[in-house]
This record gives structure tokens, sequence and C-alpha cells, in this order.
């Protein structure tokens, strides 16, 4: 038996699910099949001001439509004191403090990086603020190079002060932000294999650096999988007006069909013609035999 038995599906009901998630959902179960992990089903509505209860709901439909299972589910927006006391042990250990900055400020006295965020240089790490529900909580940062073998692009790392600087745990309208919620969940729903896109890659070695403060040692294992790009040529999104799952299902289109295409636009296939879950599953894992 595994110490950390699970690997997670973690959409954020945002908007409806789209082939960007279908493949998503792929990849992650069959990596799960493969390496020996059970699913559990994490919805990250942390962002209250962009979550709706009826994208949930569709969620988990639109997932049993394309054939998908899992064993355990949670709901972000359910677990405030588990994120509350979590921020609690850092406040304790001196690894955060608060922040006023403004927007302003942060946009124009701060490096943005590639992914579009600021690169916080700590203009508030002194400066010893009370802790309120309005200020912003940041995670002191430490000099330090995180390396981790990424089960499908080999060797990476990164150094989170240099890529993100003193990045933000809860905003400053009281969200738990993505970076400290997936962080406490990995840890709590024993997650030992995170399998997500590649976009996501730049957010991991941040992620094992407050996992280790908030206790856990030994990370869980990382695959970053491939994008489905739209026709601009960018990742296939919500904000892209990518086409819903369910927009799809009443134009009559199977999930035989979607898994067939996205196969062929992630090059698992040389035609884009329709395949079984169970065979998109097979592709997938055996193009995890070809990486590291
Ligand atoms: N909630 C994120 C998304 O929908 C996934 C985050 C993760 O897997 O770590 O893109």
């Amino acid at each position: 038996m595994k110490m950390y038995p699970f690997t997670r599906f973690a959409p954020s009901p945002t908007g409806y699910l789209h082939r960007g998630h279908a493949l998503s959902a792929l990849w992650v179960w069959a990596a799960a099949e493969k390496y020996g992990y059970q699913v559990h089903l994490r919805i990250e509505d942390h962002d209250q001001s962009r979550a709706r209860p009826e994208y949930i709901a569709a969620i988990r439909e639109d997932l049993h439509w394309l054939g998908f299972q899992w064993v355990h589910e949670s709901i972000q927006s359910e677990r405030n004191s588990l994120y509350a006391t979590a921020l609690e042990n850092l406040k304790t250990k001196g690894l955060v403090y608060a922040c006023d900055c403004s927007r302003k400020y942060l946009f124009e006295s701060n490096s943005i990086n590639e992914a579009g965020e600021v690169i916080y240089l700590g203009n508030c790490r002194h400066k010893e603020l009370p802790f309120s529900m309005e200020s912003t909580i940041r995670f002191k940062t430490p000099h330090t190079t995180i390396s981790w073998n990424d089960l499908r692009l080999g060797p990476l790392s990164e150094v989170p002060l240099e890529q993100c600087g003193d990045f933000s745990l809860r905003d400053s309208t009281g969200q738990w932000t993505y970076q400290f919620a997936v962080c406490v969940d990995d840890i709590d729903e024993n997650i030992g294999l995170v399998v997500r896109g590649e976009d996501l890659r730049f957010s991991t070695a941040r992620q094992i650096l407050l996992m280790k403060e908030l206790g856990r040692e030994t990370p869980p294992l990382y695959l970053h999988h491939p994008l489905i790009l739209g026709d601009s040529g960018l990742k296939l999104s919500k904000r892209q007006r990518a086409a819903s799952l369910r927009a799809e299902r009443d134009l009559e289109i199977t999930p035989e069909q979607i898994f067939g295409e996205i196969c062929f636009q992630t090059k698992l296939t040389e035609d884009s013609r329709p395949i079984s879950l169970q065979n998109a599953l097979s592709l997938v894992s055996k193009q995890l035999d070809s990486s590291f």
C-alpha cells in the first residue's frame, strides 16, 4: 500500500468543462492506472468570485458522460477551517507576513514573469503590518533552488524567489489563493501523484517548497501533460471560448469522437477516427513508457 495512494483531477468550477479538461482527465486516469493510484475529484472553487454551483454539478455529469469514475471527492469552499489552521501554523513559524501594497504598486514597481504574475520583491516583508482580513498574506520565499523529476518532462528545477518572489496565500478580499489551497489539499488528501497541464509546471517548485513548510517532507510525483492549442495558438480555455463538452453532447458528438480528435491533436494517433476511452487510456499509457 502506498503512503500517498491518490492522484487527483482538480477542475475549477468557473465554467463548463471543454476538450482541454477531457485531455487532462485522460492523462490523470491513465497515469492512475499505470502507476497504481486511485483518483480523487477535487473541486477547486477557492476563487468564490468566479465559481458557480451549476458548474460543480456539470463537472460530475460531464466526467461521467466521458466514462470516468472516482473514489473520493472534495470541495475547497467546504474546507476553510483547514486552510485557516494551516495558515496559523505558518504564522507561528514566522513564515508569512501581511502586505498592503496596491494593485497599482504591484504591477508598476515589480517585474512580471512569463506567466504574467508579479515577481513580488518583498516591499512589506519587514514592515510587520498587522494581519487583517483586508491584508494580503504572503509567504517569505527563501532563496533556494527546487529540483524534481517530472514523469514526462524529466529533470526540472526552479528558483521560486526569482520566479515569483514572495507569493500570496490569501488575497485582500479574504480568498485563499490557488497556490496555498492546492498545497494544503495535496497534503490532506494524501496525493502521491499530481497530473496536470504543462502550463502549471511553473507552480510546482513553490508548491514543493510550501508543502515542506506545511509538514510534508516528500512531495508528490509530478507529471505535466501536453496541451491542446486553440486556433489562436493559445491553450484551449474557457477564456478562449472553447466549446463546452455539454454543447458538444447537445450536438450529438460522442465521447469516442472527442477522444479520437484530442488524441490526434496531441499526436497520440495518426488520424482522428473515434476511439473508446479504454483505447485512449492505453495510448497515453504507452506514451508514458517512452517518457522519463
Ligand atoms: N484547478 C486547476 C485548473 O483547473 C488545476 C490545478 C492543479 O491541478 O494543480 O487548471
